[in-house]
């Protein structure tokens, strides 16, 4: 069995069920396992002794879209795209997306995949929850292939034709339930466990407006039968709110759901923004967990506090959804915004936002070997390099992390115990070439009139 140690001038560890910092330890791992956290050096096959690290937890990202994100990246800020000020989930993200699987080769969908999964792990993530098409199994290929922990969530929609009218309301045709549980099934039965356990899968209704009752309480019966996490987006726009109450007696997206057994701790609801308080009350009644992506909506000019939830005492974590994929970038926003939105200063600290892409997230897939570094956890790591010159002098790590680090600091990155990151790098791969050929495939996409159609200035 490989050995590996990473000597930690700060190691993250747990105390009292809280994030605790530890200074000048040594962490040990034996094949995938995490073997011991002590202050001797140890011996070990492979052994990494520098200055100024800070050893984490592998990340967890749980709400992350890597294709829309590469088809979307400088084309979507300061507001284009966004008529009438609107959501572009219907207009632009979703429409360009289903065009894309179409108009791409396999080859091409993967390289879009790869390019995603190499941002992802220099940015320090080793577990990602994805939502994507089910068309793109090339998803589950790049994630197996390059390494990463992964959750494919597979879309299910009731209605994926959604279509934007003149005004930008959406409106949506077709019935695709049975066939898309039935492409979700025959993925499951594919992927789940493949990697050495490393993949898996999440029921992945798309959205309380694409996703009708017989639907969502068919994915509800199935997901719990095998056990896997259920993620959804919920209550995302005004017009979402809307919607739902118009077509179901009155109820709000959380109402929905709850009327129809969703609301429940299995549950990972992307968003939440446009939800009442009453919502949110429920939602903590129901012991759901609310995936909080603040800066792609800081993109629209929406505000989304991470602190608002947990003020409600509903377990909250941090995603990057489509934009940008910088962890590290999400949880400083996810800080200054909870800041912004409360008024004060001392709400969503920087224990908080840790631990809401290690322990509580963990905690959220009923995972209690990920998110922590203690004896016989997975062999998980993230390793900042705190020596730059803009984390120095550094009084505090976890404050330092929070407030002045970013993804470029990323040293170090282990999965399953096998080193995918080192100094900064991919290891197992060429990274010029994943970017060159996930750019060019991006770009196919934008060579569509259809697409570009959808940025003429208003
Ligand atoms: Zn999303």
């Amino acid at each position: 069995m490989t050995t590996v140690a990473i000597f930690g001038a700060w190691v993250l560890t747990r105390r009292d069920g809280r994030p605790h910092v530890v200074r000048d330890r040594w962490v040990l791992v034996e094949g995938n396992r995490i073997a011991a956290v002590t202050p001797d050096r140890p011996a070990a096959d492979e052994t990494f002794d520098r200055p100024g690290r800070f050893v984490l937890p592998g990340l967890l990202n749980l709400h992350n879209h890597c294709f829309s994100e590469a088809i979307a990246r400088s084309h979507t800020e300061d507001g284009r795209g966004r008529k009438g000020g609107r959501s572009i989930v219907y207009t632009v993200l979703l429409p360009l997306s289903k065009t894309a699987l179409t108009l791409l080769s396999p080859q091409e969908r993967l390289s879009i995949a790869q390019l995603g999964i190499l941002q992802l792990l220099k940015g320090g993530a080793t577990t990602v929850m994805e939502p994507f098409r089910n068309g793109l199994p090339e998803m589950f290929e790049a994630a197996e292939e390059m390494g990463l922990r992964f959750y494919g969530a597979p879309y299910l929609f009731s209605t994926a034709d959604a279509k934007a009218g003149p005004d930008g309301r959406v409106t949506y045709a077709g019935d695709d339930g049975e066939a898309d549980l039935a492409a979700w099934n025959a993925l499951h039965a594919r992927w789940e466990g493949r990697g050495e356990g490393r993949i898996r899968l999440a029921m992945s209704p798309h959205a309380t407006d694409t996703c009708g009752p017989d639907l969502l309480r068919a994915c509800a019966a199935r997901a719990r039968e095998l056990g896997v996490p259920i993620t959804t987006h919920l209550a995302q726009s005004d017009d979402e709110v809307a919607t739902i109450r118009a077509r179901h007696d009155g109820r709000s997206p959380a109402e929905y759901l709850d009327w129809l057994g969703l609301l429940a701790p299995d549950l990972l609801a992307a968003h939440c923004i446009a939800s009442t308080d009453d919502d949110l009350r429920l939602m903590a009644a129901r012991g759901a967990t609310v995936l909080n992506c603040p800066r792609v909506f800081a993109r629209a000019g929406r505000t989304a506090a991470l602190g608002r939830f947990a003020a409600h005492g509903i377990r909250t974590l941090v995603g990057t959804d489509g934009y940008n994929m910088d962890l590290l970038g999400e949880l400083n926003a996810a800080s200054l915004i909870s800041k912004i939105a409360a008024g004060r200063a001392d709400v969503a600290d920087s224990a908080t936002l840790i631990d809401a892409v290690t322990g509580e997230a963990a905690a959220a897939i009923r995972r209690p070997d990920l998110g922590v570094i203690a004896p016989g956890a997975a062999a998980d790591l993230t390793v900042v390099d705190m020596m730059h010159p803009h984390l120095q002098p550094l009084h505090d790590p976890l404050r330092g992390l929070i407030a002045l680090a970013n993804r470029a600091d990323i040293a170090q990155v282990m999965v399953d115990g096998r080193i995918l990151v080192d100094e900064g790098r991919y290891r197992h791969g060429d990274e010029a070439r994943i970017v060159r050929e996930g750019a060019a495939a991006v770009a196919r996409i934008w060579d569509l009139p259809e697409a570009r159609a959808a940025f003429e200035e208003e």
